[in-house]
C-alpha cells in the first residue's frame, strides 16, 4: 500500500461511526489510547469463543492453541522492532509495568548508594516515579536533562551529566505532552561511549515511527498495546539478552520458575523468568492483530500521513487568536498541546466534548512539563491514522466557539 485510503481505514474502526452528545465523534485523544480496528476486536472475541485456556501449562489441545497464538505475538513483536531473539521480548501489562520492571530489577542488581540515573524534563510520570523509588531505596541520585522553551532536550547538559557514576539513562522517544521526537540514537550512542545502558520509552513512538532496536542498539525499549490500536492490559519490554540474563526476576509465582522446593527455587529461562502468573492472554493474542494492522498500512505511510495532518492542524490552530502551542520542537509527532489566553484548558475540553470532540486536558501525567511552562495544563489533540482534515476543521471551529463563550 503506497497511499492510505483513510475512508476505508475509518470503516475498520466501528466506534468511529458513533455519535457523542448528538454529534459525530471526533476522536483526538489517541495519545491516551487509540481506538481498535475490527480485526483486534475479533481476535479477542475469537479467543474466548474458540480457544479460551491457560497458556504454557496444559498438554490439552486448547492450551496448546492458545499458547501458540500467544507465542506468535511474541515473534510478531520481535519482527516488528527487529529484536535479535524472541526471548528478548517480555510481555507485560504495559509501558508503566515495563518501566517498573526495569527500574526494580536492574536497580536491584546494578544501582548503589551515590549512583546516578538520568531521565529528562519531559518524561511521563511512569518514567519518573519508578526511578525516584529506586533512588530512594538505594540512595541514588536522579539527574534531569533540562529542555528549552521549544521543548527540545538540552544535549550539552546531557553530555555533561554522563560520568562513571551514571548507571542508566531513561528517556522517552516522543513526548506525550509536547510531541517532541527526541534524538534517541544520539542519546544512546553518547551513553554507550561510557558503557551506560539506555531505556527508551516508546509509548508514543511505536505506533508512528518505524523502530529497529538493533539499529538503535538500545538496551531496553518499552511500549503499550493500547496506544497502537491493540488492547489494554498488554505491553512490551524489549531487553537485550545480556541485561535480562543479569537481572533478577521481577515477581515470583507460576511460569517464572523451573523448580520450586521450600528450600530453594530456580528460575525459568528468558522470557518466562519475567512473566510470573497468568498473563492477559486475550490481549496478548490480539496484539498480534494490531501489529498486523499497522504492518498492512505501513509505518512509513502512517508517519507521512500523520505528519501532513499535524502540519495542517498546527497551521489552522495557530490562526486562532490568543492560542499558544506548547511544544514547538523542530521534530514532532502527532501531538499538539495548546493553551488559549484567558481560558482554562479544562473549560475548553468540556465545551469541545459537548460538540462530540474528544481531546485531553490537564497535565497529561507530565506535571514537571507544565511547571516549566508555568501553566496548569494544556488542551491536547493527539492524532492517529484514521483522523482527517475535516476533523481538524471541526476542532478548530470548536475551539473558536469555546473561546467565544469563555472570553
Ligand atoms: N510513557 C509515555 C510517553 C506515555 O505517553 C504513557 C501514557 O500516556 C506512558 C508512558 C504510560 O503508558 P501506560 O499507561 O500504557 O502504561
Amino acid at each position: 500500500m503506497d497511499t492510505l485510503d483513510i475512508k476505508t481505514i475509518r470503516e475498520d474502526f466501528p466506534i468511529l461511526k458513533r455519535e457523542v452528545n448528538g454529534k459525530p465523534l471526533v476522536y483526538l485523544d489517541n495519545g491516551a489510547t487509540t481506538q481498535k480496528p475490527k480485526a483486534v476486536i475479533d481476535a479477542i472475541i475469537n479467543y474466548y469463543t474458540d480457544m479460551n485456556s491457560n497458556v504454557h501449562r496444559g498438554v490439552h489441545y486448547l492450551s496448546q492453541i492458545s499458547t501458540d497464538a500467544f507465542e506468535i505475538t511474541r515473534r510478531k513483536v520481535q519482527e516488528f522492532i527487529n529484536a535479535k531473539h524472541d526471548y528478548e521480548i517480555i510481555i507485560t501489562k504495559g509501558t508503566t509495568d515495563s518501566i517498573n520492571l526495569v527500574a526494580s530489577c536492574y536497580g536491584q542488581e546494578f544501582i548503589s548508594n551515590g549512583d546516578e540515573i538520568i531521565i529528562s524534563a519531559m518524561e511521563h510520570h511512569s518514567n519518573i516515579v519508578p526511578w525516584q523509588m529506586i533512588c530512594e531505596a538505594k540512595g541514588a541520585i536522579l539527574k534531569v536533562i533540562p529542555m528549552t522553551e521549544h521543548g527540545e532536550l538540552d544535549m550539552e547538559t546531557y553530555k555533561s551529566f554522563l560520568n562513571p557514576k551514571t548507571k542508566i539513562v531513561a528517556v522517552n522517544y516522543v513526548s506525550n505532552a509536547l510531541g517532541t521526537i527526541n534524538p534517541v540514537k544520539e542519546i544512546i550512542d553518547l551513553a554507550h561511549a561510557q558503557n551506560i545502558p539506555v531505556l527508551i520509552d516508546a509509548a508514543q513512538a511505536v505506533q508512528h515511527i518505524k523502530i529497529d532496536v538493533q539499529a538503535l542498539d538500545v538496551d531496553f525499549l518499552v511500549f503499550s498495546g493500547h496506544k497502537m490500536y491493540g488492547p489494554t492490559g498488554v505491553g512490551v519490554l524489549y531487553g537485550k539478552e545480556y541485561w535480562l540474563n543479569k537481572m533478577p526476576p521481577y515477581q515470583g509465582g507460576g511460569d517464572m520458575i523451573k523448580d520450586v522446593t521450600f528450600e530453594k527455587t530456580t528460575y525459568n529461562e528468558l522470557p518466562f523468568k519475567f512473566e510470573a502468573g497468568t498473563p492477559n492472554i486475550e490481549a496478548g493474542i490480539a496484539l498480534n492483530a494490531a501489529i498486523d494492522y499497522i504492518n498492512r498500512l505501513g509505518l512509513d505511510n502512517i508517519k507521512k500521513y500523520e505528519d501532513d495532518l499535524l502540519q495542517y492542524a498546527t497551521e489552522k490552530l495557530q490562526e486562532i487568536k490568543g492560542l499558544r502551542i506548547i511544544g514547538t520542537a523542530k521534530e514532532k509527532s502527532s501531538v499538539i498541546s495548546f493553551v488559549v489566553e484567558g481560558t482554562h484548558p479544562y473549560d475548553i475540553g468540556v465545551l469541545l466534548d459537548k460538540m462530540g470532540i474528544a481531546v485531553r486536558t490537564g497535565h497529561h501525567c507530565a506535571q514537571p512539563v507544565m511547571e516549566q511552562f508555568h501553566i496548569p495544563g494544556t488542551v491536547r489533540a493527539s492524532l492517529a491514522v484514521y483522523n482527517t482534515k475535516e476533523e481538524i476543521d471541526a476542532l478548530v471551529a470548536g475551539v473558536n466557539r469555546a473561546v467565544a463563550m469563555l472570553v
